[in-house]
């Protein structure tokens, strides 16, 4: 089964079964209502959970949705899949880890992350490294992409790094340290005794 736009007929992966047409902006799809209603919550979840990835986690380059057959990925008990490309992880090629749904913290899904190297995903796109079956179509979820307003984020934290840095005393500190130390040094070993 492939998913379309009725308005403009395009064929949509996944994610984009859940957010407006790349082409002509339409949510319509050829899809039941409760099928549509999982495939925008879905698409909704995973933006949520890579904005979260990308604040976390400072290396984190590239972060793909994964998808395969569209009558698979509407069951609710089909995990959100996750490609995580992180420069501060090893490299131990594709370990699918399961996390199981969280609905307090707005997670209605399960998911399986997989978490590689820069390195191995180049592998993975030479062909070198498989992924798992069903995980074929890639949906960039890209740092700034949006449905919440993904670049606030990075503003704020670029804002709170220079706010520290002009309020923090800690370099008076460092300098008020060592003087201290030798004030104290000088009048322990007698150094200071007047001539
Ligand atoms: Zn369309």
């Amino acid at each position: 089964m492939m998913i379309n736009c009725t308005k403009c007929g395009r064929e949509l992966t996944a994610q984009q079964a859940g957010e407006a047409c790349p082409t002509c902006g339409s949510l319509d799809r050829n899809l039941k209502v409760e099928d549509q209603i999982i495939a925008r919550d879905k698409a909704r979840m995973a933006r949520e959970v890579a904005k979260k990835h990308y604040e976390v986690e400072p290396g984190m380059t590239r972060i793909i949705r994964c998808s395969g057959q569209a009558d698979v990925e509407f069951k609710p008990s089909e995990p959100v899949k996750f490609l995580e490309v992180n420069a501060n992880t090893v490299a131990s090629g594709v370990l699918p880890l399961g996390f199981d749904p969280a609905p307090a913290s707005g997670i209605h899904f399960p998911s399986v992350i997989v978490e590689i190297t820069p390195g191995e995903y180049a592998k993975v796109q030479a062909k070198q490294l498989s992924l798992p079956e069903g995980w074929a179509n890639w949906d960039n979820l890209s740092r700034n992409s949006d449905a919440t307003g993904g670049n606030g984020s990075s503003r704020r934290i670029t804002s709170s790094r220079k706010g520290q840095s002009h309020d923090n005393p800690s370099p008076d500190r460092e300098l008020q340290m060592p003087s201290q130390g030798r004030d104290r040094f000088r009048t322990v070993h007698g150094l200071d005794r007047p001539e």
